[in-house]
């Protein structure tokens, strides 16, 4: 799946996708990953990507000219939907990464990320297919939610994890039937004089799995 990452501080996602999961999946083909310095685009002369807002009021937004331009030259590469992080958009939940992860797995998408107060509203209209929000609180820049977003998606296409089947049974998903997932114990069986539940060393797999179903919450 190919995601197309705007943002005027690009750096930011350097260490994230240089490790672990997403690193293999990218070296496997699996996922690739771009990142697009929205400044690059800018038509200023003092090569500014962000003014005053109209009105007035504190801080200042992004322009609208740079975010166009660059949407315009990504859509070129990726045929998927743009979205803009924002807190006022679709509350991501896991049943949501699992919706447009199967939706957008072969078109890809284009994450845009905000900054100061924001985007100039032209942009939104013009540019942005629809809105995510990764929780009720504002953050200062988009980039961790794309970051979130993409983690989210990422680890629900089949082949990225080692192991296909541990995205499926997990907290929040289907087959848990939304709920909290049960507890889990590796060795040893003893520590700090807490033992790990008889059930799970029976080796008797009905039981297991009824103690299993009993610990969701
Ligand atoms: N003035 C905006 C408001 O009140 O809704 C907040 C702007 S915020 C400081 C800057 C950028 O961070 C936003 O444009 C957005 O891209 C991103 N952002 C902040 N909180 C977010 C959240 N909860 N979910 C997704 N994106 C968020």
């Amino acid at each position: 799946m190919r995601f197309d990452l705007l943002t005027i501080f690009p750096e930011i996602f350097d260490s994230y996708i240089g490790e672990s999961i997403i690193k293999r999946a990218i070296k496997d083909h699996k996922l690739e990953i771009v990142v697009h310095d929205i400044r690059k685009y800018t038509k200023d002369k003092h090569q500014k990507v962000d003014a005053p807002p109209y009105g007035g009021g504190a801080g200042m937004l992004m322009m609208a000219q740079p975010i166009y331009d660059c949407v315009q030259a990504v859509k070129k590469l990726n045929k998927g939907p743009v979205i803009y992080m924002s807190p006022k958009g679709k509350m991501l939940t896991q049943n949501y990464g699992q919706t447009l992860a199967k939706k957008y797995q072969k078109s890809g998408l284009i994450l845009l990320c905000g900054r100061y107060e924001g985007i100039d509203q032209r942009a939104i209209d013009l540019c942005v297919d629809f809105e995510i929000s990764i929780g009720k609180y504002v953050l200062t820049g988009g980039e961790l939610p794309a970051m979130v977003l993409l983690d989210t998606i990422s680890r629900l296409i089949p082949g990225i994890l080692g192991d296909d089947y541990s995205s499926e049974e997990e907290t929040f998903s289907k087959v848990l039937d939304g709920k909290k997932e049960y507890p889990h114990y590796t060795r040893p069986e003893e520590f700090m004089g807490l033992k790990v539940p008889e059930v799970l060393i029976s080796g008797h797999h009905a039981n297991i799995k009824k103690w299993r179903k009993d610990q969701l919450k």
